[in-house]
C-alpha cells in the first residue's frame, strides 16, 4: 500500500509517533494509502527546519527565487497527467476536471507568483520641507503556516505556498488529511526543482492535532487558512491573542441572480456548471439560485432538464461530468440536508438519490439535486451544504433579489445575469460579497483580490494582496542635512 510521507527539511519521513491514518479513494470507497498522523513533535521538527532555512531563503535574490518557483511550475505542467490522476483518485473528482482545472491552476499559481515578486515594490514618502525621506521596507515574516482543505487540493495548497515562498518566507504547510496525495507529490517536485531544503515543509495529519500545532506554535508568525467557517472561527480565537497575522478563506452560500433580460442560453449552460462543478464542492459554487418571476417557470423546466442529463460516473471515464463526493461522512451530511429540505417544505425537483456506478458500487455518488424552496430563511438556504445540491426561488425585482441575496451570514461570491448595465452596477456595489461575477462564473485573473466578507472570512489573497499579507511593512525614516522634525 502507498505510504504518503511528510516532507521535512527536504527529506521524506514518517510520523515521529509512528501512527498512521487511512486514505480513502471515494470513487471506490476503499482505503488505498497510509498517511502520517503527525503531532506537535513533527510540527516542531518542521518549524526548526523552516527557521534554519529562513536567513538564506529570505536573502536569496528575486531572480533566483523566481527561477526556482518557475521550475516548480514547469514540473507540475510536465507531470500534468500523473498529478491529475492522483488528484482524481484522492478526491473523487472527474479526471477531466483535474486535467483542465486543478493541476493547470497549481502550475499557474507558482508561475504567477514567480513573476509577481519581480514586480512587487514598496512606497517612498518624502516629507517635503523637513529634509526627511521615508521608505517602506517590505520584509518576509519568517516561518509561516499554510493550511488547506480537500475540495481543490493542490490548487488551494499552492495558492498559499507560492506567494509565501515568493515573498521570502519559509513554510510549514498542512494539506487536508482527506486529500493528501498531490501535496506529497509536490514535495518530490520541489526537491527536483532545486528548492533548498527546509524552505517548504509539508506535514500531514489531523486538523485538531497537526493543524492545531501549527496554529498554536509560538514562533509561527502568520496563518493562511482555507476551510470551514467553524474551523476558521476556532483558529481566529486561538491565534488572535498570539498576535499572528491571519488570512481566513471560509465557507460560502453564494447567490446566483438571474434576470429576465439575460443571455438565456449562456446563463443556462453556466448555471449548470456553477451549481455542480466538482460535485458542487467549490466554495464559489452558486448554491442559491434566484430567478426573476417572469422567467422562473421556464428556467425551472430548462434547468431541471439539463441537470437530469448530467452524467454521474467513475472519475476516470471521459463521459463523466459528476464524480464521487469526497467521503462517506460528507455524503451522509449532504443527504441529511436533502431530507431536511423536504421536512422544511422544499420540493425536490430532481435528484436526491445515491447513484450506483457499475464496478464502483461502494463509491460515494449522488445525483445532482435541485430543490425549490419557499422560505429564504429555511436552513437549506442558510447553511453551507457544499455538495451537488442547489435551491431555486423566484424574485420580483432588483430590490427583492438584493434583499434575498444578502440575507445570509456568508459573503463570498455572487453571480448576476443581466444585460442591464445599471442593474449590474448597482448590484456590484450593493451585494455583500468579496467577488461579484456579471454574466460569467469562476472567471479568475490571478492579479485580482480574492476573499470573503461576513462569515466567509477576513483578508484577501491573490496578486499583490497575497504578497502584502506575507510581508511586514516597516517604515524607515531618514533625516538629512539640517532638517527639522515637523
Ligand atoms: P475544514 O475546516 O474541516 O478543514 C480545512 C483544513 O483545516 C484541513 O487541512 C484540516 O485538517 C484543518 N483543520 C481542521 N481543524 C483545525 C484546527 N483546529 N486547527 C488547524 N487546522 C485545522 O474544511 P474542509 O472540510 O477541509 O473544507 C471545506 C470547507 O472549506 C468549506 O466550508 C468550503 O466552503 C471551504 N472553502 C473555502 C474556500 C475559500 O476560498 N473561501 C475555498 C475552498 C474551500
Amino acid at each position: 500500500m502507498l505510504e504518503i510521507r511528510n516532507y521535512i527539511n527536504g527529506v521524506e519521513t514518517g510520523p515521529g509517533n509512528g501512527t498512521w491514518l487511512d486514505v480513502i479513494n471515494p470513487a471506490l470507497g476503499e482505503v488505498y494509502a497510509k498517511l502520517p498522523r503527525s503531532g506537535e513533535a513533527d510540527i516542531e521538527t518542521a518549524y526548526k527546519a523552516a527557521a534554519a532555512a529562513f536567513p538564506t531563503w529570505s536573502d536569496t535574490t528575486l531572480p533566483e527565487r523566481s527561477r526556482i518557483l518557475s521550475s516548480i511550475a514547469d514540473m507540475i505542467e510536465e507531470q500534468l497527467i500523473p498529478l491529475a490522476e492522483a488528484e482524481s483518485k484522492d478526491n473523487g473528482k472527474p479526471l477531466s476536471l483535474a486535467l483542465s482545472v486543478d493541476i493547470p491552476r497549481a502550475s499557474a499559481n507558482f508561475r504567477f507568483f514567480a513573476h509577481a515578486i519581480t514586480q512587487f515594490a514598496s512606497e517612498a514618502h518624502e516629507s517635503v520641507g523637513t529634509q526627511t525621506m521615508n521608505f517602506t521596507l517590505r520584509q518576509p515574516l519568517g516561518v509561516v503556516g499554510c493550511i488547506s482543505p480537500w475540495n481543490l487540493p493542490l490548487y488551494l495548497f499552492t495558492w498559499k505556498i507560492a506567494p509565501a515562498l515568493a515573498a521570502g518566507n519559509t513554510v510549514v504547510a498542512k494539506p487536508s488529511e482527506v486529500t493528501p496525495l498531490t501535496s506529497y507529490l509536490l514535495g518530490k517536485i520541489c526537491t527536483e526543482a532545486g528548492l533548498p531544503k527546509g524552505v517548504l515543509n509539508i506535514v500531514h495529519g489531523l486538523g485538531n492535532e497537526a493543524g492545531e500545532a501549527i496554529v498554536t506554535h509560538p514562533q509561527i508568525k502568520a496563518i493562511s487558512f482555507t476551510g470551514g467557517t467553524k474551523t476558521g472561527a476556532h483558529i481566529a480565537r486561538t491565534a488572535a491573542p498570539m498576535f499572528k497575522k491571519l488570512s481566513l478563506e471560509l465557507g460560502g452560500k453564494n447567490p446566483n441572480l438571474i434576470f429576465a433580460d439575460c443571455d438565456y442560453q449562456k446563463m443556462l449552460a453556466t448555471t449548470v456548471r456553477s451549481s455542480f462543478a466538482n460535485q458542487g464542492q467549490i466554495c464559489l459554487c452558486g448554491s442559491r439560485i434566484f430567478v426573476q418571476a417572469s422567467v422562473y417557470e421556464q428556467f425551472k423546466k430548462d434547468f431541471v432538464q439539463r441537470v437530469q442529463q448530467l452524467v454521474v460516473g467513475a472519475p476516470e471515464a471521459s463521459t463523466t461530468q459528476v464524480g464521487a463526493v469526497v467521503s462517506e461522512a460528507h455524503r451522509d451530511k449532504i443527504e441529511a440536508y436533502i431530507k431536511l429540505a423536504q421536512e422544511e417544505g422544499g420540493i425536490l425537483l430532481c435528484g436526491g438519490n445515491r447513484v450506483s456506478v457499475p464496478d464502483f458500487e461502494q463509491g460515494y455518488y449522488l445525483e445532482p439535486t435541485v430543490i425549490e424552496v419557499k422560505d429564504n430563511q429555511c436552513r437549506v438556504n442558510q447553511e453551507e451544504i457544499f455538495g451537488p445540491v442547489v435551491t431555486l426561488m423566484p424574485f420580483t425585482d432588483e430590490a427583492d433579489a438584493l434583499e434575498k441575496a444578502n440575507a445570509v451570514r456568508y459573503g463570498l461570491s455572487a453571480t448576476v445575469w443581466t444585460q442591464n448595465i445599471d442593474t449590474a452596477m448597482r448590484l456590484s456595489k450593493n451585494l455583500e460579497a468579496g467577488v461579484v461575477w456579471i454574466n460569467t462564473w469562476l472567471n479568475r485573473d490571478l492579479r485580482t483580490p480574492f476573499g470573503g466578507t461576513k462569515d466567509s472570512g477576513v483578508g484577501r489573497e491573490g496578486g499583490f494582496e497575497a504578497l502584502r499579507f506575507f510581508t511586514e511593512a516597516k517604515n524607515v525614516c531618514i533625516q538629512y542635512g539640517n532638517g527639522k522634525t515637523p
